[in-house]
C-alpha cells in the first residue's frame, strides 16, 4: 500500500501541472482569438480579417460538419475567446457552451433563409457575398477603428466573387444540359440560383449509403438523362459511388462542396480557389 501511494502523489502532481498548463495555454492563446465553426466561414472570415485578427476553427482537417461534436477542449477554447462566427442549422452545438459568457456570438446566415434544412449556403457564389458582408460588419463591430481595412478585403473578395457569379453564369448559359449528378448533395443553393437541377446519392445532412431501390433509381436516371459524369467530393468515402461508375460507365469529378476539407487544403487552398475548382467541374458535367 505504501508503495503505491509514494508512486502516486508525484503522478499526481505532474498530472495537476499538466492540468493547469492545458488551462493556461487555452486562455493565452485564444483570448483576442475569433473562432469560426466549418471551414467556408474560416476561410472568407481570414480572407476579412487580414493580418489584424487570429482565426481558427473548430471542425477539424478531415472531419464532417455534419456529425461534429465539439470536444471539452474545443469548448475552453470558445469560451475564452473573443468571438465566435457560426452559420446557423450545422453548427448550432456552438450557443449552448457560449450562454452566460461574454463571448461575442455572430450567425453568418443573417438575412438568408435556409430552405429544406439545407446548411450549404456557401456554395452558391451570390449567398456567399451576403456572407462576406456580414462577417465584414461583424468584423467592424469588434473592432471598428480598422473598419476601413474590413471594408477594403471584404470588396476585393466581392469582386472576386462577383467575377465568379458572372462565370458560373456564362457556363450555364453556354451549356446544353441543365441538371447535374452529385453524391452528397452540397450544391443546392447553387443550383436554384443558376436554374440547375440537383440529383444526388445521399440526403442533405448526411452520407449514409443508399439503399437498394435508390441505387436502381439512380442507374435508371443515369440511363434516361443520358448522364455521364458524376461529381463526388474526394474528401468523402461513398462506396456507392464506384458501384455506380462501375455500373453505369459514368466518370467521377471532383468536386469541393467544402462539408469535410482536409489539412492541405486548409493551409493551400480558399473557398474562392475551390469553389475557381468548382467552377471547372461545372464547365465539364454541363457540357
Ligand atoms: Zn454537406
Amino acid at each position: 500500500m505504501k508503495k503505491i501511494k509514494l508512486l502516486t502523489i508525484p503522478l499526481l502532481i505532474s498530472f495537476m501541472v499538466f492540468l493547469s498548463s492545458c488551462k493556461n495555454e487555452s486562455l493565452t492563446t485564444t483570448k483576442g482569438t475569433v473562432y469560426t465553426t466549418i471551414y467556408p466561414l474560416y476561410s472568407i472570415t481570414k480572407l476579412i480579417a487580414g493580418q489584424n485578427i487570429t482565426v481558427e476553427k473548430l471542425v477539424k482537417d478531415g472531419a464532417e460538419i455534419h456529425s461534429f461534436e465539439p470536444s471539452s477542449r474545443d469548448i475552453a477554447k470558445i469560451t475564452s475567446a473573443k468571438a465566435v462566427i457560426y452559420l446557423g442549422l450545422v453548427d448550432e452545438w456552438v450557443k449552448k457552451p457560449l450562454e452566460g459568457t461574454k463571448v461575442k456570438i455572430f450567425r453568418a446566415s443573417e438575412g438568408i433563409g435556409f430552405v429544406d434544412n439545407d446548411p450549404h449556403i456557401w456554395t452558391s457564389p451570390r449567398l456567399l457575398k451576403k456572407i462576406a458582408r456580414n462577417i465584414e460588419n461583424f468584423l467592424t463591430s469588434l473592432d471598428p477603428k480598422n473598419k476601413s481595412y474590413y471594408q477594403e478585403n471584404a470588396s476585393k473578395l466581392i469582386a472576386s466573387l462577383d467575377k465568379l457569379d458572372k462565370e458560373f453564369s456564362s457556363v450555364v448559359k453556354n451549356s446544353k444540359r441543365k441538371e447535374f449528378l452529385i453524391a452528397h448533395p452540397s450544391f443546392g443553393y447553387l443550383a436554384r440560383d443558376y436554374s440547375l437541377k440537383q440529383y444526388s446519392i445521399t440526403g442533405v445532412n448526411e452520407e449514409e449509403e443508399p439503399s437498394a431501390q435508390k441505387m436502381k433509381e439512380i442507374v435508371q436516371l443515369i440511363k434516361e438523362k443520358n448522364i455521364k459524369y458524376i461529381l463526388v467530393d474526394p474528401n468523402e468515402n461513398l462506396p456507392a459511388v464506384k458501384t455506380i461508375a462501375k455500373d453505369t460507365g459514368v466518370k467521377i469529378v471532383n468536386i469541393y462542396g467544402m462539408g469535410i476539407v482536409n489539412s492541405s487544403q486548409a493551409k493551400n487552398e480558399t473557398i474562392l480557389s475551390l469553389m475557381e475548382k468548382n467552377l471547372k467541374a461545372f464547365e465539364m458535367v454541363l457540357k
